[in-house]
């Protein structure tokens, strides 16, 4: 039996964007249960894995000692239930972190910042996201530092800071109460933001009308007024059809266009080639039904956009979301409550660890490194030089691990902190191969993921209900997540790692307080980003728990809906920008004639490393599954529950089969969680060529029965 419950602490969830707050049931050192708390994301709601998730924590496999690569010990991923000791010694915070630092501060001597580069953490801290990348670019001396946003809304941010000069949403999810019409575009929030499809079901019960389009036909169908399964790929030529309906039917908000866009003339005559008629063929949807959505859409009062990683992973994922802010701007649909752009954010804190400047291209507050006014700004407030060209993302970081030796910029050493691409990361066999040809490699992390093993020193860290600290939700919402246990045996703070980390690279950073100074550094943080966050102190924090930014004064109350009377751009006006068709980097063919669409699924969180360790959840879903449709596994010759191979150019894996008949004609669909069948064993590295984002939603493969 559980014990009994002695103390609660109000915290925040550590798995997606939605950010719902939550009380810690503690018990005998233990979190015993879990209750949702009346947040502005979840008023209380809570998904499986916020309510029954969290025991990960106290799994037999946390890291409880530093530990350090034996010499020759091969470095590569082993099978399930390989005993670290054949690999690893345990070892002294003393020493770990001084073999930790010692080689990278070697690599930087003999070859420069370059040779160095770091990957932080979208489910950590702000407070944490900000001092590593004040680490990297101070201590490492480059801009080389990005996270997973590079793996799931790059491409939509290239998008919206290009069209409207901020990445982030126009409204909270909450926003569809005084929505009249929903369109939710490659997103599957019953699965990936289950509290945010609760309020977009509400809606619907209100008599909001609410549009799915996605290749997939997930569970939500059962909500929605129109369903657009449309063809994989085929999502601009959808959209611009969407676009050129409410043109050329005289639907568009002439005021809003006059007044607040540039370069409308461009996109209408773009749009003229991308009729519902000629486009119908191509996306597999009704012409007829193209136009009803569109004008639905356009004559709506209030008209919400949400949009996932069926939007932003793909080649033109960029292209998609300037499709999206076309249709917001020239409708009007946007700037008010109820109407607006919502590109729904993954991780707990992937909106905040990229606003504090855990991108390559940007320093906190999305100032760009290669704006002299801005990099002059921060070279005085941190006290030294900085790398005045962008570093590299993350696909590019272990691409340059290959590198030639002659390569000027070739990556040797790095520091990943909280990050699993030896999971995450597209075609994972060249991605391990990256990892493992690193001169030097350090881990930090609460498990020994598959990326640790690829590691010289693993650092054992903190699970989120371990530390204080604030995250940022989908919302814009900063919240503030309390500590309620001590981490198990030595593992210790990330931020403490951090500034040991920092002192070791021979910076000599100060952070006086309690928990590793966290709120001292939140402090500096708010410094760097006064333009959003300025009127969010730590005390405010610590006494409402959770306020909207932009937020720039003491008695400003925050704000949850932007862009009302100008957009943040020089001009103030939104830049429309056409998309032509960018079609995926590798169709199906002969050999190879399905597409693989890999995502993720209720129960389990991204690389699975914390809820396959989470009792409940990794009994719902203990296996990896791949799912196709009767008629797909007829042609393909297998049954439902069949052990078969998916295998790509590069890579294969053996799992069972799943029916679903929500997966289309010609697809198949696997989650990504599973490291004895690892979908990105499969997936293509290609890129968005403004996002850098991986292409994820789309390659070909074979199935074949065993
Ligand atoms: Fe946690 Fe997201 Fe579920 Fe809320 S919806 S409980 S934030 S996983």
């Amino acid at each position: 039996a559980a014990p009994p419950v002695e103390r609660t602490v109000d915290s925040v969830c550590p798995f997606c964007g939605v950010g719902c707050q939550i009380t810690y049931q503690v018990g005998g050192e233990r979190i015993v249960g879990v209750q949702g708390r009346n947040g502005p994301a979840n008023q209380a709601r809570l998904c499986v894995k916020g309510r029954f998730g969290l025991d990960y924590i106290h799994h037999p496999d946390r890291l409880m000692l530093p530990l350090i690569r034996k010499p020759g010990a091969p470095k590569q991923v082993p099978p399930a239930g390989a005993d670290w000791r054949a690999v690893f010694r345990e070892a002294t915070w003393d020493e770990a972190l001084a073999l930790a630092t010692g080689p990278l501060r070697a690599l930087r001597a003999a070859h420069g910042p370059k040779a160095l580069a770091g990957f932080g953490s979208a489910k950590g801290s702000n407070e944490e996201a900000y001092l590593f990348q004040k680490l990297v670019r101070t201590g490492f001396g480059s801009n080389n530092v990005d996270h997973c946003t590079r793996l799931c809304h790059a491409s939509s941010v290239a998008a919206l800071l290009e069209g409207l000069g901020s990445g982030a949403v126009s409204n909270p999810v909450r926003d569809v109460e005084h929505a009249e019409f929903i369109l939710v575009i490659g997103a599957n929030p019953t699965a990936n933001h289950p509290v945010a499809a609760t309020w977009m079901k509400n809606a619907v019960q209100r008599g909001a009308r609410l549009v799915l389009a996605d290749p997939r036909a997930t569970d939500m169908r059962q909500h929605a007024w129109r369903t657009l399964q449309f063809k994989p790929d085929a999502d601009v030529a959808l959209l611009n059809a969407l676009l050129h309906t409410v043109i050329e039917e005289g639907l568009t908000d002439a005021a809003f266009i006059r007044d607040r866009t540039l370069q409308y003339e461009a996109l209408r005559q773009h749009v003229q080639a991308y009729s519902p008629e000629a486009m119908a063929p191509l996306c597999g949807i009704a012409a007829s039904t193209l136009r009803e959505v569109a004008r639905a859409y356009a004559t709506s009062p209030a008209a919400m956009i949400f949009w996932g990683m069926g939007v932003s992973q793909h080649v033109h994922g960029t292209d998609n979301v300037r499709c999206l802010i076309a249709l917001a701007t020239i409708t009007g649909q946007i700037g008010k409550p109820g109407s607006g752009l919502h590109p729904l954010r993954g991780q707990n804190n992937v909106q905040g660890a990229s606003d504090a400047g855990l991108i390559p291209m940007m320093f906190p507050d999305y100032q760009r490194v290669d704006n002299p006014q801005a990099r002059a700004w921060f070279e005085q407030f941190w006290g030294t030089a900085l790398d005045e060209r962008p570093g590299y993302t993350v696909v590019e970081i272990l691409n340059l691990a290959l590198a030639d030796d002659a390569h000027p910029h070739k990556v040797r050493g790095m520091y990943i902190m909280g990050e699993n691409p030896a999971m995450s990361d597209p075609d994972l066999h060249h991605t391990r191969h990256a990892l493992a040809h690193l001169e030097h490699l350090v881990v930090q992390d609460i498990f020994l993921t598959e990326t640790a093993w690829l590691a010289d020193v693993v650092l054992p860290a903190s699970a989120w209900p371990e530390k204080t600290g604030t995250a940022s939700n989908t919302d814009r919402t900063v919240q503030m997540g309390r500590r309620a246990l001590a981490p198990p045996g030595q593992a210790r703070p990330d931020l403490w790692i951090i500034q040991q980390m920092a002192a070791g690279m021979g910076l000599r950073w100060h952070y006086p307080g309690a928990e590793a100074g966290v709120a001292a550094v939140y402090e500096e943080m708010r410094q760097a980003m006064h333009r959003s966050i300025g009127g969010i102190t730590w005390q405010r924090l610590e006494r409402d728990s959770s306020v909207t930014y932009p937020c720039l004064s003491a008695d400003d109350p925050g704000q949850p809906v932007v862009f009302t009377e100008r957009f943040p751009t020089p001009t103030g006006r939104a830049t429309l920008v056409p998309a032509g068709i960018v079609w995926a980097n590798e169709r199906p063919d002969a050999d190879y004639p399905l597409v693989l669409i890999t995502g993720r699924q209720l129960e389990h969180w991204h690389t699975g490393s914390m809820t396959r360790r989470a009792a409940v959840l990794d009994a719902l879903e203990p296996i990896a599954t791949a799912c196709m449709n009767a008629r797909e596994m007829a042609r393909c010759g297998v049954q439902p529950g069949a052990l078969v191979q998916v295998r790509s150019r590069r890579g294969a894996v053996q799992l069972h089969l799943r029916l679903d008949e929500g997966t289309p004609d010609g697809a198949v669909f696997m989650p990504f969680a599973y490291a004895e069948a690892a979908a990105n064993l499969l997936t293509n590295a290609v890129l968005d060529p403004f996002g850098k984002i991986p292409e994820f939603k789309y390659c070909a493969v074979a199935v074949q029965a065993l």
